[in-house]
Protein backbone atom coordinates (compact mmCIF):
# COMPACT_ATOMS: atom_id res chain seq x y z
CA UNK A 1 0.00 0.00 0.00
CA UNK A 2 0.94 3.68 -0.59
CA UNK A 3 1.80 5.86 2.42
CA UNK A 4 -1.06 8.17 2.51
CA UNK A 5 1.00 10.67 4.13
CA UNK A 6 3.80 10.53 1.27
CA UNK A 7 4.79 13.88 0.61
CA UNK A 8 5.90 14.63 -3.05
CA UNK A 9 7.60 17.77 -2.95
CA UNK A 10 9.68 17.15 0.29
CA UNK A 11 11.23 13.64 -1.48
CA UNK A 12 11.97 16.19 -4.30
CA UNK A 13 13.47 18.89 -1.91
CA UNK A 14 15.58 15.70 -0.23
CA UNK A 15 16.98 14.51 -3.25
CA UNK A 16 18.11 17.76 -4.42
CA UNK A 17 19.48 18.61 -0.48
CA UNK A 18 21.75 15.23 -1.32
CA UNK A 19 22.93 16.52 -4.44
CA UNK A 20 23.45 20.61 -3.63
CA UNK A 21 25.95 18.79 -0.69
CA UNK A 22 27.79 16.48 -3.61
CA UNK A 23 28.09 20.22 -5.75
CA UNK A 24 28.52 21.90 -2.58
CA UNK A 25 26.04 24.60 -3.95
CA UNK A 26 26.08 28.20 -2.04
CA UNK A 27 23.16 29.04 0.21
CA UNK A 28 21.31 31.28 -2.18
CA UNK A 29 21.43 28.74 -4.73
CA UNK A 30 19.87 26.44 -2.98
CA UNK A 31 17.23 28.48 -1.38
CA UNK A 32 16.77 29.54 -5.59
CA UNK A 33 16.58 25.61 -6.50
CA UNK A 34 14.78 24.34 -3.52
CA UNK A 35 11.30 26.14 -4.21
CA UNK A 36 9.40 27.01 -7.43
CA UNK A 37 10.20 30.65 -8.53
CA UNK A 38 6.43 30.96 -8.93
CA UNK A 39 2.98 29.42 -8.51
CA UNK A 40 -0.21 30.02 -8.94
CA UNK A 41 -3.46 28.54 -7.32
CA UNK A 42 -7.25 29.35 -8.94
CA UNK A 43 -10.87 28.07 -9.11
CA UNK A 44 -12.56 27.17 -11.92
CA UNK A 45 -15.85 27.34 -12.09
CA UNK A 46 -18.08 25.37 -14.68
CA UNK A 47 -21.73 25.03 -15.17
CA UNK A 48 -22.55 21.47 -14.84
CA UNK A 49 -24.42 19.66 -17.37
CA UNK A 50 -27.14 19.37 -15.27
CA UNK A 51 -27.12 23.18 -14.50
CA UNK A 52 -25.65 23.61 -11.23
CA UNK A 53 -22.08 24.66 -10.60
CA UNK A 54 -18.94 23.08 -9.44
CA UNK A 55 -15.90 24.82 -8.47
CA UNK A 56 -12.77 23.10 -9.56
CA UNK A 57 -8.82 23.73 -8.42
CA UNK A 58 -6.45 24.53 -10.54
CA UNK A 59 -2.76 25.16 -10.10
CA UNK A 60 0.37 26.19 -12.04
CA UNK A 61 3.58 26.02 -10.74
CA UNK A 62 6.92 27.27 -12.18
CA UNK A 63 9.76 26.02 -10.87
CA UNK A 64 12.95 27.14 -12.49
CA UNK A 65 12.95 29.03 -16.01
CA UNK A 66 16.82 30.08 -16.09
CA UNK A 67 17.53 27.52 -19.28
CA UNK A 68 14.46 28.80 -21.27
CA UNK A 69 10.25 28.90 -20.89
CA UNK A 70 8.79 26.64 -18.28
CA UNK A 71 7.84 23.13 -19.59
CA UNK A 72 5.61 20.44 -17.98
CA UNK A 73 1.88 18.58 -18.24
CA UNK A 74 -1.18 19.70 -16.88
CA UNK A 75 -2.55 16.51 -14.81
CA UNK A 76 -6.30 15.98 -13.93
CA UNK A 77 -6.42 14.14 -10.72
CA UNK A 78 -8.96 13.71 -7.80
CA UNK A 79 -5.98 13.20 -5.50
CA UNK A 80 -3.82 16.20 -7.33
CA UNK A 81 -2.30 18.24 -4.13
CA UNK A 82 -0.12 21.71 -4.53
CA UNK A 83 2.80 19.70 -3.23
CA UNK A 84 2.57 16.74 -5.98
CA UNK A 85 2.58 19.53 -8.60
CA UNK A 86 5.44 21.24 -7.16
CA UNK A 87 7.23 18.14 -7.05
CA UNK A 88 6.65 17.47 -10.75
CA UNK A 89 7.67 21.17 -11.47
CA UNK A 90 11.22 20.48 -9.92
CA UNK A 91 11.48 17.00 -11.82
CA UNK A 92 10.54 18.82 -14.60
CA UNK A 93 13.52 21.27 -14.41
CA UNK A 94 16.23 18.94 -14.16
CA UNK A 95 14.52 17.05 -16.66
CA UNK A 96 14.99 19.19 -19.28
CA UNK A 97 18.29 19.71 -17.96
CA UNK A 98 20.18 16.18 -18.24
CA UNK A 99 18.61 15.85 -21.79
CA UNK A 100 19.88 19.30 -22.53
CA UNK A 101 17.12 21.18 -24.11
CA UNK A 102 16.89 24.82 -23.82
CA UNK A 103 13.33 24.78 -21.31
CA UNK A 104 12.81 24.74 -17.59
CA UNK A 105 10.21 23.14 -15.24
CA UNK A 106 6.87 23.56 -14.39
CA UNK A 107 3.99 21.82 -13.96
CA UNK A 108 -0.11 22.00 -13.88
CA UNK A 109 -3.22 20.48 -12.52
CA UNK A 110 -7.01 20.48 -11.77
CA UNK A 111 -8.51 18.49 -8.90
CA UNK A 112 -11.13 16.37 -10.80
CA UNK A 113 -11.92 12.90 -12.27
CA UNK A 114 -12.56 12.96 -15.37
CA UNK A 115 -14.17 9.51 -15.32
CA UNK A 116 -17.04 11.54 -13.67
CA UNK A 117 -17.15 13.87 -16.38
CA UNK A 118 -18.88 14.29 -19.57
CA UNK A 119 -16.60 15.93 -22.83
CA UNK A 120 -17.90 19.27 -22.26
CA UNK A 121 -17.37 19.41 -18.80
CA UNK A 122 -14.07 18.42 -19.57
CA UNK A 123 -14.05 21.55 -22.31
CA UNK A 124 -15.07 24.14 -19.78
CA UNK A 125 -12.59 23.47 -17.69
CA UNK A 126 -9.47 23.30 -20.01
CA UNK A 127 -10.74 26.80 -20.91
CA UNK A 128 -11.34 28.09 -17.29
CA UNK A 129 -7.68 26.60 -16.69
CA UNK A 130 -6.54 28.84 -19.44
CA UNK A 131 -8.80 32.10 -18.50
CA UNK A 132 -7.22 31.55 -15.19
CA UNK A 133 -3.86 31.79 -16.29
CA UNK A 134 -3.84 32.62 -19.71
CA UNK A 135 -1.23 35.73 -18.93
CA UNK A 136 1.54 33.96 -17.29
CA UNK A 137 1.81 31.28 -19.75
CA UNK A 138 2.93 31.42 -23.66
CA UNK A 139 5.11 30.11 -25.88
CA UNK A 140 7.74 32.52 -24.28
CA UNK A 141 6.96 31.79 -20.93
CA UNK A 142 5.73 28.56 -19.76
CA UNK A 143 4.25 25.44 -22.29
CA UNK A 144 2.08 23.44 -20.98
CA UNK A 145 1.20 19.63 -22.07
CA UNK A 146 -0.43 16.66 -21.61
CA UNK A 147 -0.50 14.62 -18.53
CA UNK A 148 -2.29 12.01 -16.66
CA UNK A 149 -5.78 11.67 -17.44
CA UNK A 150 -5.41 14.70 -20.24
CA UNK A 151 -4.78 14.40 -23.81
CA UNK A 152 -4.22 15.90 -27.67
CA UNK A 153 -8.15 16.94 -27.59
CA UNK A 154 -7.81 18.87 -23.80
CA UNK A 155 -4.79 20.67 -25.46
CA UNK A 156 -6.46 21.88 -28.32
CA UNK A 157 -9.06 23.60 -26.71
CA UNK A 158 -6.36 24.77 -24.73
CA UNK A 159 -4.93 26.24 -27.28
CA UNK A 160 -8.42 27.36 -28.79
CA UNK A 161 -8.81 29.50 -25.66
CA UNK A 162 -5.29 31.36 -25.61
CA UNK A 163 -5.66 32.32 -28.84
CA UNK A 164 -8.68 33.42 -28.55
CA UNK A 165 -7.50 35.37 -25.54
CA UNK A 166 -4.66 36.97 -27.44
CA UNK A 167 -6.08 37.48 -30.65
CA UNK A 168 -3.57 35.22 -32.77
CA UNK A 169 -2.38 32.20 -33.70
CA UNK A 170 -0.04 30.56 -31.39
CA UNK A 171 0.81 27.11 -32.00
CA UNK A 172 4.08 27.12 -30.21
CA UNK A 173 1.70 27.71 -27.05
CA UNK A 174 0.99 23.87 -25.94
CA UNK A 175 2.77 20.47 -27.01
CA UNK A 176 1.28 17.26 -27.41
CA UNK A 177 -1.44 19.00 -30.18
CA UNK A 178 -3.26 16.50 -32.25
CA UNK A 179 -1.33 15.93 -35.54
CA UNK A 180 -2.22 17.89 -38.26
CA UNK A 181 -3.09 20.80 -35.86
CA UNK A 182 0.26 21.19 -34.92
CA UNK A 183 1.04 18.09 -33.10
CA UNK A 184 4.41 16.14 -33.37
CA UNK A 185 4.36 12.68 -35.01
CA UNK A 186 5.93 10.29 -32.62
CA UNK A 187 4.83 12.21 -29.60
CA UNK A 188 2.67 9.52 -28.01
CA UNK A 189 5.20 7.11 -28.68
CA UNK A 190 8.16 9.77 -27.06
CA UNK A 191 7.70 8.53 -23.71
CA UNK A 192 7.73 5.08 -23.80
CA UNK A 193 10.18 4.63 -26.24
CA UNK A 194 12.47 6.96 -24.34
CA UNK A 195 12.47 4.90 -21.56
CA UNK A 196 13.32 1.75 -23.67
CA UNK A 197 16.25 3.91 -25.35
CA UNK A 198 17.63 4.00 -21.86
CA UNK A 199 16.94 0.49 -21.34
CA UNK A 200 18.60 -0.80 -24.48
CA UNK A 201 21.56 1.35 -23.27
CA UNK A 202 22.15 -0.06 -19.53
CA UNK A 203 21.13 -3.73 -20.71
CA UNK A 204 24.18 -3.02 -23.03
CA UNK A 205 26.27 -1.54 -20.55
CA UNK A 206 25.19 -4.67 -18.28
CA UNK A 207 26.18 -7.01 -21.60
CA UNK A 208 22.49 -8.27 -21.17
CA UNK A 209 20.55 -8.84 -24.19
CA UNK A 210 17.19 -7.75 -24.64
CA UNK A 211 15.58 -10.81 -26.30
CA UNK A 212 16.97 -12.88 -23.17
CA UNK A 213 15.35 -10.83 -20.74
CA UNK A 214 11.94 -10.22 -19.16
CA UNK A 215 10.42 -7.07 -17.60
CA UNK A 216 6.67 -6.44 -15.36
CA UNK A 217 5.22 -3.29 -15.87
CA UNK A 218 3.40 -1.32 -13.41
CA UNK A 219 0.43 0.77 -15.35
CA UNK A 220 -0.75 0.20 -18.88
CA UNK A 221 -0.90 3.91 -20.18
CA UNK A 222 0.31 5.86 -22.71
CA UNK A 223 4.09 5.18 -21.27
CA UNK A 224 3.45 1.59 -20.44
CA UNK A 225 1.98 0.87 -23.66
CA UNK A 226 4.72 2.29 -26.23
CA UNK A 227 7.75 1.05 -24.03
CA UNK A 228 5.81 -2.29 -23.90
CA UNK A 229 5.72 -2.25 -27.52
CA UNK A 230 9.65 -0.76 -28.39
CA UNK A 231 10.86 -3.52 -25.93
CA UNK A 232 8.76 -6.29 -27.69
CA UNK A 233 10.31 -5.06 -30.92
CA UNK A 234 13.85 -5.95 -29.22
CA UNK A 235 13.10 -9.07 -28.37
CA UNK A 236 12.04 -8.63 -24.68
CA UNK A 237 9.28 -10.59 -22.98
CA UNK A 238 6.97 -8.97 -20.61
CA UNK A 239 5.27 -11.30 -18.46
CA UNK A 240 3.15 -9.14 -16.13
CA UNK A 241 1.63 -5.52 -16.29
CA UNK A 242 -0.89 -3.81 -13.76
CA UNK A 243 -3.40 -1.13 -13.66
CA UNK A 244 -5.84 0.77 -12.01
CA UNK A 245 -9.51 -0.91 -11.22
CA UNK A 246 -11.93 2.10 -11.71
CA UNK A 247 -14.63 0.05 -10.38
CA UNK A 248 -12.98 -2.17 -7.79
CA UNK A 249 -10.98 1.19 -6.60
CA UNK A 250 -7.94 -1.14 -6.39
CA UNK A 251 -5.35 -1.98 -8.58
CA UNK A 252 -4.54 -5.51 -10.45
CA UNK A 253 -1.54 -7.56 -11.81
CA UNK A 254 -2.31 -9.36 -15.04
CA UNK A 255 0.36 -12.53 -15.64
CA UNK A 256 0.98 -14.27 -18.69
CA UNK A 257 4.39 -16.28 -17.89
CA UNK A 258 5.11 -17.05 -21.76
CA UNK A 259 4.38 -13.17 -22.24
CA UNK A 260 1.36 -10.76 -22.44
CA UNK A 261 0.19 -9.73 -25.74
CA UNK A 262 0.16 -6.02 -26.18
CA UNK A 263 -2.40 -5.37 -28.78
CA UNK A 264 -4.93 -8.14 -27.64
CA UNK A 265 -4.56 -6.01 -24.03
CA UNK A 266 -4.89 -2.61 -25.67
CA UNK A 267 -8.11 -4.32 -27.24
CA UNK A 268 -9.59 -4.82 -23.71
CA UNK A 269 -8.50 -1.78 -22.38
CA UNK A 270 -10.11 2.05 -21.77
CA UNK A 271 -8.46 5.00 -22.31
CA UNK A 272 -7.35 5.94 -18.71
CA UNK A 273 -5.19 2.47 -19.22
CA UNK A 274 -7.78 0.22 -17.45
CA UNK A 275 -7.46 -3.50 -18.48
CA UNK A 276 -11.36 -5.17 -18.12
CA UNK A 277 -10.30 -8.26 -16.04
CA UNK A 278 -12.96 -10.17 -16.80
CA UNK A 279 -12.19 -10.56 -20.72
CA UNK A 280 -8.09 -10.95 -19.12
CA UNK A 281 -9.07 -13.65 -17.30
CA UNK A 282 -10.90 -15.40 -20.55
CA UNK A 283 -8.03 -14.90 -22.41
CA UNK A 284 -5.82 -16.72 -20.22
CA UNK A 285 -4.35 -13.96 -17.99
CA UNK A 286 -3.93 -14.84 -14.20
CA UNK A 287 -5.21 -11.44 -12.55
CA UNK A 288 -2.97 -11.31 -9.51
CA UNK A 289 -3.00 -8.76 -6.72
CA UNK A 290 -2.01 -4.65 -7.14
CA UNK A 291 1.37 -5.61 -6.07
CA UNK A 292 2.36 -8.72 -7.60
CA UNK A 293 3.77 -6.83 -10.18
CA UNK A 294 6.44 -5.83 -8.16
CA UNK A 295 7.06 -9.52 -6.92
CA UNK A 296 7.96 -11.07 -10.40
CA UNK A 297 11.11 -12.77 -11.18
CA UNK A 298 12.35 -10.93 -13.96
CA UNK A 299 14.97 -8.97 -15.36
CA UNK A 300 13.32 -5.15 -15.39
CA UNK A 301 10.91 -3.65 -13.83
CA UNK A 302 9.34 -0.59 -15.00
CA UNK A 303 7.18 1.28 -12.93
CA UNK A 304 4.70 3.60 -15.20
CA UNK A 305 1.79 4.46 -13.43
CA UNK A 306 2.01 7.05 -10.73
CA UNK A 307 4.07 8.02 -7.87
CA UNK A 308 4.82 6.78 -4.31
CA UNK A 309 4.87 3.20 -5.50
CA UNK A 310 8.08 1.50 -5.06
CA UNK A 311 8.35 1.75 -0.88
CA UNK A 312 9.84 0.45 2.11
CA UNK A 313 7.23 -1.98 2.40
CA UNK A 314 6.99 -3.49 -0.57
CA UNK A 315 10.61 -2.92 -1.97
CA UNK A 316 11.63 -6.19 0.05
CA UNK A 317 9.57 -8.17 -2.48
CA UNK A 318 11.77 -7.69 -5.19
CA UNK A 319 13.26 -10.60 -6.79
CA UNK A 320 16.79 -11.38 -7.03
CA UNK A 321 16.39 -11.78 -10.80
CA UNK A 322 15.83 -7.59 -10.96
CA UNK A 323 18.99 -6.34 -12.60
CA UNK A 324 17.33 -2.97 -13.48
CA UNK A 325 14.74 -0.40 -12.95
CA UNK A 326 13.52 2.08 -15.23
CA UNK A 327 11.48 4.84 -13.65
CA UNK A 328 8.63 5.16 -16.43
CA UNK A 329 6.72 7.43 -14.19
CA UNK A 330 7.43 10.39 -12.06
CA UNK A 331 8.67 9.80 -8.44
CA UNK A 332 7.41 6.02 -8.43
CA UNK A 333 10.14 5.32 -6.08
CA UNK A 334 10.25 6.80 -1.99
CA UNK A 335 13.59 7.76 -1.27
CA UNK A 336 14.01 4.82 1.43
CA UNK A 337 12.84 2.49 -0.74
CA UNK A 338 15.44 3.94 -3.44
CA UNK A 339 17.93 3.70 -0.44
CA UNK A 340 17.38 -0.26 -0.80
CA UNK A 341 17.36 -0.45 -4.11
CA UNK A 342 20.46 1.19 -3.87
CA UNK A 343 22.44 -0.88 -1.34
CA UNK A 344 21.16 -3.56 -3.55
CA UNK A 345 23.07 -2.85 -6.17
CA UNK A 346 20.11 -2.86 -8.61
CA UNK A 347 20.73 -0.60 -11.91
CA UNK A 348 17.96 2.54 -11.19
CA UNK A 349 17.62 4.30 -14.50
CA UNK A 350 15.60 7.72 -12.41
CA UNK A 351 12.41 9.01 -13.81
CA UNK A 352 13.77 12.40 -15.21
CA UNK A 353 16.00 10.68 -17.57
CA UNK A 354 14.36 7.74 -18.35
CA UNK A 355 11.08 9.23 -19.14
CA UNK A 356 12.55 12.34 -20.71
CA UNK A 357 11.33 11.54 -24.10
CA UNK A 358 7.96 12.82 -24.00
CA UNK A 359 9.25 16.84 -22.99
CA UNK A 360 11.89 16.17 -25.36
CA UNK A 361 9.63 15.27 -28.07
CA UNK A 362 7.63 17.88 -26.94
CA UNK A 363 10.15 20.41 -27.38
CA UNK A 364 10.62 18.76 -31.20
CA UNK A 365 6.95 20.00 -31.50
CA UNK A 366 7.49 23.24 -30.37
CA UNK A 367 10.19 23.31 -32.69
CA UNK A 368 7.91 22.45 -35.49
CA UNK A 369 5.06 24.23 -34.63
CA UNK A 370 7.14 27.89 -34.61
CA UNK A 371 8.93 26.77 -38.15
CA UNK A 372 5.45 25.72 -38.92
CA UNK A 373 7.19 22.70 -41.03
CA UNK A 374 6.44 18.96 -39.96
CA UNK A 375 9.12 15.88 -39.85
CA UNK A 376 8.16 12.65 -40.63
CA UNK A 377 8.02 10.53 -37.84
CA UNK A 378 11.20 8.57 -38.58
CA UNK A 379 13.11 11.74 -38.09
CA UNK A 380 11.57 12.59 -34.70
CA UNK A 381 11.99 8.99 -33.09
CA UNK A 382 15.91 9.46 -34.98
CA UNK A 383 16.05 12.85 -33.17
CA UNK A 384 14.57 11.42 -30.28
CA UNK A 385 16.75 8.63 -29.83
CA UNK A 386 20.12 10.61 -30.59
CA UNK A 387 19.16 12.98 -27.26
CA UNK A 388 17.85 10.26 -24.95
CA UNK A 389 21.14 8.36 -25.63
CA UNK A 390 23.60 10.90 -25.74
CA UNK A 391 21.70 11.70 -22.47
CA UNK A 392 22.11 8.37 -21.16
CA UNK A 393 25.83 7.56 -22.19
CA UNK A 394 26.46 11.30 -19.99
CA UNK A 395 24.92 10.48 -16.69
CA UNK A 396 26.11 6.53 -16.48
CA UNK A 397 29.78 7.56 -17.85
CA UNK A 398 29.80 10.24 -15.16
CA UNK A 399 28.26 7.97 -12.50
CA UNK A 400 31.23 5.51 -13.68
CA UNK A 401 33.49 8.18 -13.21
CA UNK A 402 32.41 9.35 -9.91
CA UNK A 403 31.03 6.21 -8.88
CA UNK A 404 27.69 7.71 -8.10
CA UNK A 405 24.39 6.15 -7.77
CA UNK A 406 22.69 6.62 -11.28
CA UNK A 407 20.34 9.08 -9.58
CA UNK A 408 22.78 11.11 -7.93
CA UNK A 409 24.84 11.32 -11.30
CA UNK A 410 22.13 12.32 -13.27
CA UNK A 411 21.20 14.71 -10.77
CA UNK A 412 24.78 16.26 -10.32
CA UNK A 413 24.35 16.95 -14.30
CA UNK A 414 20.76 18.57 -14.16
CA UNK A 415 21.54 20.47 -11.03
CA UNK A 416 24.17 21.96 -11.82
CA UNK A 417 23.58 23.11 -15.32
CA UNK A 418 20.32 24.91 -13.82
CA UNK A 419 22.67 26.23 -11.19
CA UNK A 420 25.29 27.60 -13.82
CA UNK A 421 22.24 29.11 -15.82
CA UNK A 422 20.98 30.91 -12.69
CA UNK A 423 25.01 31.81 -12.14
CA UNK A 424 25.39 33.15 -15.32
CA UNK A 425 22.07 35.19 -15.84
CA UNK A 426 23.19 36.90 -12.23
CA UNK A 427 20.15 35.54 -10.23
CA UNK A 428 22.53 34.16 -7.71
P1 LIG B 1 -1.98 7.17 -18.19
O1 LIG B 1 -3.05 7.90 -17.49
O2 LIG B 1 -2.05 6.98 -19.66
O3 LIG B 1 -1.80 5.70 -17.55
C1 LIG B 1 -1.62 5.49 -16.19
C2 LIG B 1 -1.70 4.00 -15.95
O4 LIG B 1 -1.41 3.75 -14.57
C3 LIG B 1 -3.08 3.41 -16.22
O5 LIG B 1 -2.93 2.12 -16.78
C4 LIG B 1 -3.69 3.29 -14.82
O6 LIG B 1 -4.66 2.26 -14.74
C5 LIG B 1 -2.44 2.93 -14.03
N1 LIG B 1 -2.56 3.19 -12.60
C6 LIG B 1 -3.00 4.30 -11.97
N2 LIG B 1 -2.94 4.13 -10.64
C7 LIG B 1 -2.43 2.89 -10.43
C8 LIG B 1 -2.12 2.14 -9.29
N3 LIG B 1 -2.32 2.63 -8.05
N4 LIG B 1 -1.60 0.90 -9.46
C9 LIG B 1 -1.40 0.39 -10.68
N5 LIG B 1 -1.67 1.06 -11.80
C10 LIG B 1 -2.18 2.29 -11.69
O7 LIG B 1 -0.62 7.89 -17.78
P2 LIG B 1 0.76 7.90 -18.54
O8 LIG B 1 0.76 9.03 -19.51
O9 LIG B 1 1.10 6.54 -19.03
O10 LIG B 1 1.74 8.34 -17.36
C11 LIG B 1 2.18 7.41 -16.40
C12 LIG B 1 3.26 8.05 -15.54
O11 LIG B 1 4.30 8.52 -16.37
C13 LIG B 1 2.86 9.26 -14.70
O12 LIG B 1 3.65 9.28 -13.53
C14 LIG B 1 3.24 10.44 -15.57
O13 LIG B 1 3.44 11.61 -14.81
C15 LIG B 1 4.52 9.91 -16.13
N6 LIG B 1 4.93 10.54 -17.39
C16 LIG B 1 4.12 10.53 -18.48
C17 LIG B 1 4.57 11.12 -19.64
C18 LIG B 1 3.74 11.08 -20.90
O14 LIG B 1 4.22 11.60 -21.91
N7 LIG B 1 2.59 10.45 -20.92
C19 LIG B 1 5.81 11.76 -19.70
C20 LIG B 1 6.62 11.72 -18.57
C21 LIG B 1 6.17 11.11 -17.42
Amino acid sequence: MADKSFNPFAMAQAQFDKVADILNLDTATRDLLRYPMREYHFNIPIRMDDGSFKVFRGFRVQHNDSRGPGKGGIRFHPQETIDTVRALAMWMTWKCAVVDIPLGGSKGGVVCDPHNLSMREQEQICRGWVRQISRDVGPVKDVPAPDVMTNAQHMLWMLDEFEAQHNGKFPGFITGKPVGMGGSLGRTEATGYGVIFTVREALRELGMHPEETTASFQGFGNVSQYAIQLYNQLGGTVICVSCWDQEDQTSYSFRKKDGVNLEELQKISDKFGGIQKNKARDLGYEILPAEAWIEQDVDILVPSAIENQVTAENVTKISKQVKIIAEGANGPTTPEADKIIHERGIFMIPDFLANAGGVTCSYFEQVQSNMNYFWEKDEVLGKLDVKMTAAYLAVSALARKRELYMRDAAYVISVSRVAQACKDRGWV
